[in-house]
């Protein structure tokens, strides 16, 4: 079938429209009239090709919201007109440990990414959601829960699910005390997320003037990361801090403030930390620095129905699809409240 979209050709030229084709449906394939992409940091790392290794022309997007147009004839859990949710996963192996224990982002195989892979039955490139039509192995399609607004939904898919997994891991509750470094996609889900699970939250931030919007999610205390002074008030306080930084960072500063045997979690950033952690800042107090990726296709259901049930969404600056790359200049400058959600409709305009 033929699909409308948006691509990036090369790493230095500006995303443009893009028509190409998606298979038709298989047996157990679902396909989605996608109404919502949201945008996250890693589609602007790969369309620039940050890690080194994309190919173009590469369609992002992978916080994807639509309406089922139709199913294949095995597929039992979906019907036309259902409202649904694709993640940063559309297929795995199905077979290995990881993915028998729902861990598909961890196959042993690797799993198939909604862009920026190949389909493991076809070979051809998968294509995101920055385009009007999405087809999906049924195992990889969500159920949306009703009463979530659509646009602010799209973003659970990946900073929601990326976000909640650790906090998952680390066994956050009632009385936990998190903080979350950066506030910007994956950073205020996460503050959305633990304070409904009854933590205590802070942020980190090297941005001053986000306080006002930072305590408007829920957030408990801002610290600064810049202020020695500010830092210290937090010294021995968290069991867990979630680290959303995308680029290269020191994680040092933060060590001292983790609780005994507290955890820093990075989700944000993937390459070479170029200050040396300080051993001692684990060493001292049995603390951990470990990382965390994405989450499996049972979790992020059991996610998505928490949202549901507590009314938890993104907030959201929606988009036309022409204002990508002007979108991609101010998430670099930090510039994004909290995600832009790209309206698909405007792919028509
Ligand atoms: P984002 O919306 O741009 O937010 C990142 C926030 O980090 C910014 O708002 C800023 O917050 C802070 N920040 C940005 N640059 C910084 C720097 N150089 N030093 C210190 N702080 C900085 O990005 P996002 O969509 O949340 O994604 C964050 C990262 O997670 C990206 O690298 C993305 O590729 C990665 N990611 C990983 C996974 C995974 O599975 N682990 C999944 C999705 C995304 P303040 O202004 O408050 O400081
Ligand atoms: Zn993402
Ligand atoms: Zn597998």
């Amino acid at each position: 079938m033929d699909v409308m979209g948006y691509a990036a050709q090369s790493a230095t030229d500006a995303l443009a429209p893009f028509s190409f084709e998606r298979r038709d449906p298989r047996h157990d394939d679902v396909v989605v009239d996608i109404l919502y992409c949201g945008v996250c940091h890693t589609d602007l790392h790969l369309a620039r090709n940050h890690g080194g290794f994309t190919t173009y022309p590469l369609v992002p997007g992978h916080e994807i919201v639509g309406r089922v147009r139709e199913v294949g004839d095995a597929v039992s859990r979906f019907k036309v007109g259902d409202m649904v949710g694709v993640g940063c996963m559309v297929d795995s192996c199905q077979q290995c440990k990881p993915c028998l224990k729902g861990w598909e982002q961890d196959c042993a195989e690797g799993p198939t990414f909604t862009y920026a892979s190949i389909d493991r039955h076809d070979g051809t490139p998968t294509c995101g959601g920055y385009s009007d039509t999405v087809v999906v192995t049924e195992n990889f399609v969500l159920a949306l829960p009703d009463g979530l607004d659509p646009a602010g939904a799209a973003p659970l898919l990946c900073a929601g699910i990326t976000t909640w997994s650790p906090l998952h891991r680390w066994n956050v509750g009632e009385g936990s005390k998190v903080a979350v470094i950066g506030l910007g996609g994956l950073g205020h889900m996460a503050l959305k997320l633990a304070r409904a699970l009854g933590a205590d939250v802070t942020l980190f931030t090297r941005s001053s003037g986000k306080e006002e919007d930072a305590f408007r999610i829920g957030v408990n205390h801002v610290v600064l990361s810049s202020d020695p002074a500010q830092m210290a008030v937090v010294a021995g306080r968290f069991d867990v801090i979630i680290d959303t930084v995308p680029y290269d960072h020191d994680v040092n500063p933060y060590m001292p403030t983790l609780t005994l045997e507290g955890v820093l979690v990075l989700v944000g950033y993937m390459g070479p930390l170029g200050t040396p952690v300080n051993a001692g800042g684990v060493v001292r107090g049995r603390r951990a620095i470990t990382g965390s990726f994405i989450g499996g296709v049972p979790e992020t259901q059991r996610m998505l129905d928490f949202c549901g049930k507590h009314g938890i969404v993104s907030d959201v600056e929606i988009i036309p699809i022409q204002q990508i790359n002007e979108a991609y200049e101010r998430m670099l400058r930090s510039d994004v409240k909290y995600r832009f959600v790209i309206d698909i409709a405007s792919l028509k305009s």
